[in-house]
């Protein structure tokens, strides 16, 4: 692998730069390149966290391939910069030796409910600007999916932590073990002095097949399983259900965690599967054994039914699956995972906001509800998306919410 000085090197520092172009939160990436070259790191972190405080984790995570990467000139004849391997570097010993800057505090305060991807840059961007923000948590530590979810294999644990330490530096109070919607409610804040609350609590319900089965003991939500693997006692044989991201992090999780063969099935081919193509990969180099034109119809005790899956490709190439209840097998399995999907959590919905037909806050395209001061962003919004898109949008929430603010506050 070439070195990221090598990689830097290589940029051609496009003016009119489509790697920046074709990022969600449009990182500067040629300015970001040319302070690196100049030996200016610490430029450079600060450039790429106040554009997006999560650039540590983006970098990792971000599928690259359909952004900055995939769309680096030098990839229409020969191989794109890897800029994201350099962004890495930089975010990390950016976060690392990060000093905090003195910042004057105008009393403010606001409330954010859900410490993940939304919440963090949330809250970074008003404390930086002088808020006073409280953070309620229903998990135990900040992070959301990127701690509760997304395996350490592929997400190194430390970096959630140093969020946290900057986070309380910053001034921040964070209340874990917090769910906002049980006991405290939207409603009980603006009395305490909040003058607006942000509300990006995800969508951690997992999605049910509805089959005949799946309430049985060896049957689980890959998102359930993913927050604590360790809890789980899976057997030898694990059927993962499902053709996302989600489904391959469950497989490749219960693979390292020793269950000897894991077999991923669903629906439809390898080549309509959601996940990103070198995820799959990757669960292939694991070992994972992919099942696929298997649409499950009933949990066993040992084994997922399947009936097989035609896929028919219309004359304008419209693609659709059609069972054959002729052709019915069995993938033996000592537990089973479900991976068909996430929506929001119940307690939250009932906060009086109004929601879409699927659950989810409704939102003008600045995040605002239909509840005066209360604004939302991240997956509760657009429903399950990637961690970049979460950064972009509440980026733009917070401009109206510092407006709103300044206005009512
Ligand atoms: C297994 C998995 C793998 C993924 N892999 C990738 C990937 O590789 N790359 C990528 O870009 N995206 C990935 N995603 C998607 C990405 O993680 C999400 O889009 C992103 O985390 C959304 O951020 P969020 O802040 O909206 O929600 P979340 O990350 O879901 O955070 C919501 C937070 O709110 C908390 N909460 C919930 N209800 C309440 C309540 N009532 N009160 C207080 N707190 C509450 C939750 O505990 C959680 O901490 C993955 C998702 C999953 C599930």
């Amino acid at each position: 692998m070439p070195s990221i000085k090598h990689e830097a090197l290589r940029c051609l520092k496009c003016k009119n730069a489509q790697c920046a172009a074709h990022c969600p939160v449009s990182t500067p990436i040629p300015q970001v390149t040319e302070l690196f070259l100049n030996g200016e790191i610490k430029q450079a972190g600060e450039m790429l966290f106040l554009n997006n405080p999560l650039s540590a984790v983006t970098s990792i995570i971000c599928p690259h391939e359909r952004n900055c990467n995939g769309h680096c000139v030098l990839g229409i004849k020969g191989t794109p910069i890897e800029f994201f391997r350099i962004e890495e570097y930089i975010s990390r010993f950016y976060l690392e030796t990060m000093e905090i800057p003195h910042i004057e505090k105008n009393g403010i305060k606001v409330a954010v409910a859900g410490a993940g991807p939304a919440g963090i840059t949330m809250s970074i961007l008003l404390l930086l600007r002088g808020y006073d923000v409280t953070l309620f948590e229903a998990q135990d530590n900040v992070g959301g999916v990127l701690r509760y979810g997304i395996p350490p294999f592929r997400l190194p644990r430390d970096l959630l932590d140093m969020y946290k330490g900057i986070l309380l530096r910053l001034g921040g109070h964070f209340r874990p073990n917090t769910r906002l919607g049980s006991n405290i409610m939207i409603d009980d804040l603006f009395p305490d002095g909040y003058k607006a609350v942000f509300v990006s609590t995800g969508t951690g319900r997992p999605n049910k097949l509805g089959l005949l089965g799946e309430t049985l003991g060896h049957v689980h939500f890959a998102v359930d399983y993913l927050k604590t693997p360790e809890a789980f006692a899976l057997g030898h044989k694990v059927a993962v259900i499902g053709a996302g991201n989600v489904a391959i992090d469950a497989a490749r999780t219960a693979i390292r965690r020793g269950h000897s063969h894991v077999t991923i099935l669903h629906f439809m081919g390898e080549e309509d599967m959601t996940a990103n193509r070198d995820e799959v990969e990757m669960a292939e180099i694991d070992g994972v054994e992919f099942v696929h034109y298997a649409q499950a119809v009933r949990i066993l005790e040992d084994g997922v039914r399947c009936v097989r899956v035609n896929r028919i490709v219309d004359e304008e190439g419209k693609v659709s699956f059609e069972e054959d209840y002729s052709d019915t097998f069995v993938v033996p399995a000592d537990s089973v995972i479900i991976a068909i999907g996430q929506g929001p959590g119940a307690d939250i919905r009932s906060s009086g906001v109004k929601l879409t037909g699927r659950g989810l806050f409704e939102v003008n395209e600045w995040g605002e509800t239909d509840t005066p001061g209360v604004f939302a962003a991240g997956d509760i919004v657009s429903g399950p998306k990637t961690v970049v898109d979460a950064v972009a949008f509440t980026k733009k929430v917070f401009t109206k919410m510092e407006e709103y603010l300044q206005n009512n506050a």
